[in-house]
């Protein structure tokens, strides 16, 4: 019988589709699939995802080296607890002791990562930037944040690191899904922008505001408050380069020279001012899975094999 092939898996669970990806030890995609959420689920979380990475691997006749598993939620930094998924229509108790489940399953080790590690992995990976210093943003849903330090999306010491999104620099009369009053999201942010555009009859869909209401106050406000909050980050980390992305960013017209330029006004000068690049984040509907593939790649496969793929 030949010796199966090793391979890791990337899994990108969000609120209406999971995604998955097998990636070979030296970084080649080899299958990419998306389901409805509601559906791998039915039978519970680590049932359904273990028997789909199972049949994968079947057909590949491979076998699974590690797993890496992104949440749109907190995970501590232990990398096996999932902190709070509000997104996520999951019945209590699927997420206890998920990673023990998954790995007695599987036979392999898993981790788990939130949504927007993910994402910064693929860029990071697509850009050949594993080895420099890396912030994103993905204005989106909500405004997402990450960084990428030594090697490795950075976690803080809890796990919960570059939640821009919420620092107190919204309208502090407005509180946040999380909770606390004033934090960026509140005017910052998809949800922001669908509060404002529902908030009056327009005669344009909401997919056209930045070429119908460019001029808005309200949305020239939410270029600035992005710009300011990313400028912050920039001086505060230093980084080589900086990508953007996200929904809202790849929204028809987004203003995205304005963005830069409103972002570099803020900048330190003469550093990080005349260094730091920008660069656009790709949005492919698998980027979350092969970025958790990328991740479980760097973590599951010996050096050597996957660096050429990553460089
Ligand atoms: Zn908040």
């Amino acid at each position: 019988m030949p010796i199966p092939r090793d391979v890791v898996a990337g899994v990108d669970m969000g609120a209406t589709h999971i995604r998955f990806c097998l990636m070979a030890a030296d970084g080649t995609v080899l299958n990419c699939e998306k389901r409805r959420t509601a559906e791998v689920i039915a039978a519970g979380l680590a049932t359904g995802v273990a028997d789909f990475i199972q049949r994968q691997l079947a057909v590949l006749k491979a076998h699974c080296c590690g797993l890496v598993m992104g949440f749109p939620a907190l995970v501590g930094k232990d990398k096996r607890t999932v902190i709070s998924t509000p997104n996520l229509p999951l019945a209590a108790g699927e997420l206890h002791n998920l990673a023990d489940r998954l790995e007695a399953v599987l036979g392999c080790p898993v981790e788990f990562s939130r949504d927007v590690n993910l994402q910064l992995s693929f860029d990071v990976a697509q850009n050949g930037l594993t080895q420099q210093e890396v912030l994103a943003a993905y204005l989106g849903t909500g405004m997402g944040f990450a960084i990428w330090l030594n090697g490795a999306p950075c976690l803080g010491a809890h796990g919960v690191a570059g939640e821009l999104g919420h620092i107190p620099q919204g309208d502090m009369a407005l509180h946040c899904a999380c909770g606390n009053p004033g934090c960026l999201e509140t005017v910052c942010s998809g949800i922001a922008l669908q509060h404002w555009y529902a908030r009056q009859p327009r005669d344009y869909p909401m997919g056209e505001i930045f070429t119908r209401a460019a001029d808005d106050p309200f949305v020239q406000q939410l270029i600035t408050h992005a710009a300011r909050a990313i400028a912050t980050g920039i001086n505060l980390f230093d980084p080589d380069a900086v990508i953007l992305g996200g929904g809202v960013m790849d929204m028809v017209d987004f203003p995205r020279p304005a963005l830069i330029e409103r972002i570099k006004q803020h900048l330190r000068r003469p550093l990080p001012y005349q260094a730091v690049r920008f660069i656009a984040a790709s949005s492919s509907d698998f980027n979350g899975a092969q970025g958790a593939a990328t991740l479980a790649c760097g973590r599951f496969i010996p050096q050597a094999r996957h660096l050429t793929a990553l460089n």
